[in-house]
């Protein structure tokens, strides 16, 4: 069930025309539950007029890559909204995930899941569940950007930026304040990211202020994960980093009763995405035992973007009452209050009959006529004062029996006059100098080299006597090491920002 959803944006096309809608119908059971939701949306009066797309596995079948053809973005461009069956991703190496290529080519920053559970009638074993999770939709791990860099080493780089962290945050105070929720939470891992996931909760705590009318607090996202599954009913409106929202959206639609039921807006400036928060569930495509309730949640969430929001309410209240009434498709069904057992097809019909009816027993839904439009402005980035300081290369090393001694001592005399190496790590622990002979080392080193001149400290002071060094000494250091034959496969510069250490130090340092 959706809030009063008051997701306008500033520049989504309003006019009396009747809106444009891009449908894509997916692939599993994606082209069956879109039928079951457009059958319900037209019987309930949606004015709505809609310009299929194909994307997803017939696009990958062509040939297209990216899952979207070229004919389908421009689909996109003229109607800037878009309703989306789920689509398979094709698993492992070759293609890019669909979803994820639409979401940041459109700008879609904002996630939003609102979860609820309808107990008795599906059960669930918190009754009071009802919980809005607010997803940065754009960076983090999800930026994609993996390489392998030796034999033993991958990564994946973990990109988090201030206008991101503060644009979400907005977003979820102002999705808060305008529909009557009342607190907010945030969950980070910054005990452990202090750069990435630390920007975010501070963030967090910068905006909070401008909401006093609003309860914040912040959980790491272990201990608050573990509790959305555990005691969901303390939690309201949760603001998250992209992977952690993910996971605990997915949490939280299971303990409500099932994934089958939660939909989803994906919102950006001038576009939007909605669709269930399910997959495409190839286990039972075809059959018939789909259950539409999640992509039908989705489209209400689009009746409230576009201001249907009286058709939205008859949609809701007409399937509250069906769910009330026992129909129910298989994965929500019960021993005692399923009436009949329902199809796709049968479920969508029982929804239809029901289109004027309210609820009796579950809280009826009462959207206002319009929606309040949520419009977010973010600061200006202030520059800050950066000085290079030191810099970070990661070496491909295999040599006798990886004994980081070795390696230190094969570098030292490498360092030049203006740097010192500092530490060498191994999967970010310190193992030189003093490290321990029990560490399990991989053939990728990071080797930190720093401004002798230095009087870096490990907590954050003393850095205005720090002697800033030149790009130049940088690319001397990688030319001696290519004499020498040393095979580096990357570097990160070392940066104090505005006085401050604007790296993590060594775990261990
Ligand atoms: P899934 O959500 O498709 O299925 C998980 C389980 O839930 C299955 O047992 C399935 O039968 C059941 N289920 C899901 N939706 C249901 C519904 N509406 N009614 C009844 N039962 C339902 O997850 P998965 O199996 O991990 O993923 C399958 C494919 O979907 C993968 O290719 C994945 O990448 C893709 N996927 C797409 C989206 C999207 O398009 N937004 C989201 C998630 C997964």
């Amino acid at each position: 069930m959706v809030d009063n959803l008051s997701i306008l944006q500033q520049n989504t096309p309003r006019s009396t025309a009747v809106p444009q809608v891009a449908v894509a119908y997916g692939d599993g059971i994606g082209p069956e539950i879109m039928q079951a939701v457009l059958d319900i949306l037209s019987a309930a009066g949606a004015e709505l007029e809609y310009r299929p797309i194909q994307v997803g596995n017939e696009a990958y079948k062509q040939g297209v890559s990216s899952g979207i053809p070229d004919s389908a973005w421009d689909v996109l461009r003229e109607t800037r909204m878009l309703l989306k069956a789920p689509i398979t991703t094709p698993q492992g190496g070759g293609y890019k995930s669909l979803n994820v290529t639409i979401r940041k080519t459109l700008g879609l920053y904002a996630n939003v899941r609102p979860v609820k559970a309808f107990s008795p009638f599906v059960e669930s074993r918190f009754s009071n569940l009802d919980v809005v999770i607010i997803r940065e939709n754009e960076e983090d791990l999800y930026a994609g950007i993996e390489h392998q860099q030796t034999d033993e080493v991958v990564q994946c780089l973990k990109l988090v930026s201030r206008q991101g962290c503060e644009r979400i945050v907005r977003y979820a105070f102002e999705y808060a304040r305008n529909n009557g929720r009342k607190k907010v939470t945030c969950m980070t891992k910054d005990n452990i990211m202090k750069l990435t996931d630390g920007l975010f909760h501070r963030t967090f705590d910068e905006v909070a202020r401008e909401y006093p009318d609003i309860e914040t607090n912040h959980f790491i996202i272990d201990i608050g994960a573990a509790l959305l599954a555990d005691r969901p009913e303390q939690f309201d409106v949760v603001v998250t980093l992209n992977l952690y929202g993910d996971i605990i959206s997915d949490i939280v639609a299971q303990v409500a009763g099932s994934v089958g039921l939660a939909g989803s807006a994906n919102i950006g400036e001038r576009f939007a995405l909605f669709e269930a928060i399910h997959g495409s569930a190839p286990d039972i495509a075809g059959k018939n035992l789909a259950n539409p309730s999640g992509l039908l949640q989705a489209a209400c969430m689009m009746l409230l973007h576009l201001g249907q929001s009286k058709v939205a309410e008859k949609i809701q209240n007409a399937w509250l009452r069906t769910l009330e009434d026992g129909i129910h498709t298989g994965d929500v069904a019960s021993e005692n209050f399923t009436r009949a057992k329902v199809g796709t097809r049968e479920f969508a019909q029982a929804v239809i009959d029901r289109l004027g009816q309210m609820p009796s027993s579950l809280a009826s839904v009462n959207y206002p006529a319009s929606a309040k439009p949520i419009q977010i402005s973010i600061s200006q980035t202030i520059k800050g004062i950066k000085q290079l300081v030191g810099v970070d290369i990661f070496i491909h090393w295999n040599e006798g029996d990886r004994n980081p001694d070795q390696l230190g001592s094969l570098l030292e005399p490498l360092a030049g006059e203006r740097l010192q190496l500092k530490m060498i790590t191994n999967r970010g622990v310190k193992v030189y100098p003093n490290g321990f002979p029990e560490t399990h080392c991989t053939d990728n080193w990071r080797c930190r080299f720093v401004s002798q001149k230095s009087t870096l400290k490990v907590d954050n002071e003393d850095m205005d006597d720090i002697q800033p060094i030149r790009h130049a000494e940088v690319l001397g250091l990688l030319a001696r090491l290519e004499a020498e034959g040393i095979d580096f496969i990357k570097m990160e510069n070392l940066y104090v920002i505005d006085g401050k250490r604007a790296y993590s130090l060594g775990q261990g340092e």
